[in-house]
């Protein structure tokens, strides 16, 4: 009935990208994920690391995902397959989410941010946009803002014009960070530089002073704000596309109950527990979703679950000497997709 087919529309949508091998780990190691018919995913875990004259196949497991991308897939693939949809639900005044998650190292940034070469998700979401809305400029008026913030350690900051740290509040819009720069959009090469920028403001660790942080969640929003005539009365409508490149998930995403409690004992990061805790939630069906238990379920409260769409992007790298976390990711996502 029309329930069901409204439960399946929304359905967290998920996916896999696998990552090209380094250089360095083409020296190194060898493969041990394999992507086949778009969907299927398999994983081998090899006896000896050292000894590949005498591989032995112990263990292997086999994942099938909305869709899984192999390490050629391109930018524009990606994006078309993971957001195109979204955006054209903004439009229309509909929530939107992507995540990207997967260990550090594993493509997140390279997924969502790209380069000046290779535009990444966040960066075609907007060009998109902006040329959907060009299209449309007759049957309407519309408006894009940005805005793009990061947490880190329960904190969060205005990454596009770093100070004080902002406070949550509620807001007819949802939770809102309060003074948080909302950006005014016009051309797509000005976006990615405002975006490479902010991604520069992330907080990197004291002991890695070039690197950008492993630990910090940065969540770049939209708000397209279509308003048009109805008759004789103006109706506006409002939708928020939400992209995120979470911290790396290498030490939260621990699957069984004891590493799950040592974690949040030591309190590695508050957020992504929590996002996890909220997915296990509305994979179970349960009426309570603890949305409040970090800021960045606060902050998606509007636009996880429910009539939203969300999509989950795992990241993964090919090489056997990450076996582990590419498991945990594998693992992760294959529950992700019975919401
Ligand atoms: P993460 O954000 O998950 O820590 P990055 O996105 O920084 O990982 O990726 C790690 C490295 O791998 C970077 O040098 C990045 O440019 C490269 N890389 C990741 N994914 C791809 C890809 N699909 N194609 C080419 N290079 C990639
Ligand atoms: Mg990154």
């Amino acid at each position: 009935g029309a329930g069901t087919a409204e439960a399946a529309e929304n359905r967290i949508l998920v996916f896999v990208r696998l990552r090209p091998m380094s250089r360095k780990e083409e020296a190194g190691s060898r493969s041990c994920v394999k992507i086949v018919n778009k969907k299927e995913v398999y994983l081998t875990e090899y006896a000896s690391e050292n000894d590949y004259l005498r591989l032995k196949r112990v263990r292997g497991r086999h994942f099938c995902f909305d869709s899984a991308f192999p390490d050629s897939t391109t930018q524009a693939e990606i994006y078309n397959t993971s957001t195109a949809d979204l955006v054209e639900g903004v439009l229309q005044g509909r929530n939107g989410t992507v995540f990207c998650y997967g260990a550090t190292g594993a493509g997140k940034t390279y997924t969502m941010l790209g380069t000046m070469e290779s535009p990444g998700v966040m960066v075609l979401a907007i060009k998109d946009l902006f040329s959907k809305v060009r299209q449309r400029s007759y049957d309407g008026n519309h408006s894009i803002q940005l805005s793009y913030l990061e947490i880190y350690n329960e904190t969060v900051r205005d990454l596009l014009s770093p100070g004080r740290p902002l406070h949550l509040r509620e807001d007819k819009q949802g939770t809102v960070a309060a003074g948080l720069t909302q950006y005014r959009a016009y051309s797509t090469d000005e976006v990615m530089k405002l975006l490479q920028q902010g991604n520069k403001n992330r907080t990197t660790e004291p002991t890695r002073v070039n690197e950008t942080s492993s630990r910090s969640h940065a969540i770049l929003q939209v708000i397209v704000e279509y308003r048009f005539m109805d008759g004789v009365s103006i109706v506006t409508r409002v939708g928020k596309l939400s992209l995120i490149d979470l911290a790396g998930s290498e030490r939260a995403l621990a699957t069984d109950q004891r590493t799950q409690r040592s974690i949040e004992g030591a309190n590695i990061n508050r957020s992504l527990l929590a996002l996890s805790n909220c997915i296990n939630a509305l994979v179970e069906g349960k009426k309570h979703i603890p949305y409040r238990n970090s800021k960045l379920t606060q902050l998606l409260k509007d636009s996880l679950g429910g009539s939203c769409n969300t999509v989950m992007i795992a990241n993964i790298s090919p090489s056997n000497l990450t076996f582990g976390e590419t498991q945990n990711t594998l693992h992760w996502a294959d529950r992700a997709k019975e919401i």
